[in-house]
């Protein structure tokens, strides 16, 4: 254990064991309800559930201090999906009443909805800093239970109470319905809120077993929320749209999600399911649904060169001023054939809009769909075009796109693709690593990531993952030991539509304090001095420094699930960041702190919380009363008043 580090060093930050949100918490010694749920007697069990408890659709956060630096960035990571995929929100706490105060405890938990406490805490512990589990915990805040404690449990799932270690039981709860509502949506077995299998068991046996054997292995996912998951919690929030969600378009439909052909064009892009010289069949389904599979396709095989189409998309609102393209490009046409991805904005002084080039791809590779990312940074109403132009060789080809995917998220800065990947899990044995190129952080750090398909040798079920600095063309002009960059490594989901994939990710953060074990050296001193020198299998050598991972990236079970293997191809989208502005601390309002000294800051503190305490004692006199008086009358408004609910308390 007194070695100087390597290239073939390894940390792996769940300690070789795959742990979930319980096994956390029991390690921290807490006993909290269904294991992850801080629910005191003082707020009530037993008071109506209904509008009172929830949160208004951008929920107010404040990070603190406590938190570790790679927590703060994957919670921030968690926001930006649930503003993705929901209508829910988040921004900094400036004031209002009620606001989520994430802190650092020993272990992962929250309440369940908004208790109107003013400050209401979330735990994000050690272990904790998953985006899985923080969407999970955000889900308890915002309204949820865990699926297994809906009323019609029974009917999906059998609990094996001789399983479950003694004293455990109460972690197993069920609300009957008059206290729960599903919302209109089954029963998932796929939701982020259910428990695994082996949840609180005692010895080796499953406490969970469901009905639907293949289920076994579904439940207890922390990859991103379930599409039920997403349903329900729009469903609450009387969600109509997302905030950085624009567009998707996978061509399926012959109105092709509203795009256009533009006019100045003297071609035309087709809609079609095949072409003689490639692509065989779409991406979207590959070809395996009957009568489905449909992509957008730009023709040189005729025609003159200079000759082009273009595809424009519906016109798009933007909001926050920088947007993501993703799409796949088959290019099977003439080596001067280009697509070029332009923006055609408009405003008052130009009515019809005006062409803006962003990016022209003419040297990418050809004959396979290929994946692409765009960043584009549009502020004002637009539409998307690609344009196709013919180059001046010969083609028996062309241009095709499918599965196009717009939103206002960050593109990850890197793919790493890895072709015939069955053969590769066939072959490859337990405890052999597979390395990534090389890639760039944008400040000039060189990274890769090393992969074992078939896992470490003591844990053969799980695909394993560890991020390596690597020695690179500025590494001189660098800071050293490297501070503060979060690496993102997610392994894509390749459903066709955005906001339903659940990537499955993991994200390490550089700590430039951090010393390797015998305590001579930094972690993440510069490779040539803290690495090995190697040469990979294309041929290129240099160092490699030590890895930072996890053991349990995600099971093989869960490997062949959704779509991360697709054609026979998965692909990791990665990502090497500066985060070292989370080092701050994030300001308080301030009107809460409009002197200088801490005493002053306090009082004005307490003032404000004796003023809220005796606000929200009126209002919750108000909203019990008003509320027991609507459900004396049986009109409930909405549905929505069932959901949250109490259980008795135990
Ligand atoms: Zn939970």
């Amino acid at each position: 254990l007194s070695a100087p580090s390597s290239g073939s060093t390894e940390i792996d930050v769940d300690d070789g064991k795959d742990l979930d949100i319980f096994d956390i918490n029991e390690e921290a010694g807490l006993d909290l309800v269904e294991g992850d749920l801080m629910i005191s007697e003082a707020e009530g069990w037993n008071t109506i559930i209904g509008d009172q408890y929830r949160w208004p659709n951008t929920v107010p956060y404040y990070l603190e201090d406590s938190l570790e630096i790679n927590a703060k960035g994957v919670i921030l990571q968690a926001f930006e999906q649930y503003r993705l995929k929901t209508c829910i929100d988040f921004k900094p706490w400036s004031g209002e009443t009620n606001y989520i105060s994430v802190f650092k405890g020993s272990g992962c938990y929250s309440s369940v909805g908004n208790r109107q406490v003013g400050k209401q805490a979330l735990s994000i512990g050690t272990n904790c800093d998953r985006l899985g589990t923080v969407e999970h915990e955000f889900l308890h805040a915002l309204g949820f239970w865990h699926e297994q404690s809906r009323a019609d449990r029974d009917d999906y799932v059998k609990i094996v109470w001789d399983n479950i270690t003694p004293g455990k039981e109460h972690n197993f709860n069920m609300y009957d319905d008059t206290l729960s509502s599903s919302l209109g949506v089954s029963y998932d077995y796929g939701s982020v809120m259910h428990y695994s299998k082996t949840a609180f068991r005692d010895g080796s046996d499953s406490t969970i077993v469901t009905k639907i054997p293949e289920f076994s292995d579904v439940i207890g996912q922390r990859m991103e929320f379930s599409e039920n998951d997403l349903l329900k919690l729009n469903r609450l929030y009387n969600c109509t749209r997302s905030s950085t969600f624009l567009d998707s378009c996978s061509f399926e439909q012959p109105d092709i999600c509203g795009m256009i052909q533009g006019e100045e064009a003297n071609s035309a892009w087709q809609r079609v399911r095949s072409v003689p010289a490639g692509p065989n069949t779409d991406y979207t389904n590959m070809g395996k649904c009957e009568g489905s599979g449909y992509f957008m396709h730009f023709s040189t095989a005729t025609g003159n060169h200079g000759d082009k189409a273009y595809l424009e998309s519906r016109i798009l609102y933007p909001r926050r001023g920088s947007q993501c393209l993703q799409f796949y490009l088959y290019h099977s046409g003439g080596a001067t054939d280009l697509l070029s991805v332009w923006v055609r904005e408009y405003d008052q002084q130009n009515p019809k809009g005006i062409l803006r080039l962003i990016k022209k791809i003419s040297d990418g590779p050809k004959d396979s769909w290929e994946l692409y990312h765009v960043t584009l940074d549009v502020s004002k109403k637009f539409r998307l075009v690609f344009e196709g132009v013919k180059g001046t060789g010969g083609s028996t080809g062309g241009l095709s796109l499918d599965d196009i995917n717009m939103s206002e998220t960050q593109c990850p800065h890197h793919t790493w693709r890895i072709r015939n990947f069955s053969n590769l899990l066939a072959t490859t044995a337990p405890g052999t690593k597979i390395y990534s190129p090389p890639f760039l952080s944008p400040d000039g750090y060189s990274f890769q990531v090393g992969l074992y398909v078939n896992g470490k040798s003591s844990s053969p079920d799980s695909m394993a993952i560890y991020v390596h600095l690597t020695s690179g063309p500025r590494d001189d002009e660098l800071k050293w030991p490297c501070p503060w960059r979060q690496a993102t490594m997610a392994l894509m989901d390749q459903n066709p539509h955005i906001q339903k994939r659940m990537n499955n990710q993991r994200m390490v953060t550089t700590d430039p304090g951090k010393t390797t074990s015998d305590g001579t050296e930094y972690y993440w001193d510069d490779p040539r001095k803290v690495g090995s020198w190697v040469t990979d299998s294309d041929g290129n050598s240099y160092y490699r420094g030590p890895g930072y991972g996890t053991s349990s990236f995600l099971t093989h079970s869960r490997l062949k699930s959704r779509d991360f293997i697709k054609g026979d191809d998965i692909i990791f989208l990665l990502t090497l960041e500066d985060v070292s502005s989370l080092l701050e601390t994030q300001p308080v309002p301030s009107s809460l702190s409009p002197g200088d000294t801490m005493a002053t800051s306090m009082a004005t503190v307490a003032v404000y919380v004796c003023v809220g305490a005796v606000l929200f004692l009126v209002l919750a006199v108000g909203v019990a009363y008003y509320g027991r008086k609507r459900f004396r009358r049986g009109d409930r408004e909405d549905s929505l008043t069932e959901l949250e609910v109490t259980a008795e308390c135990k």
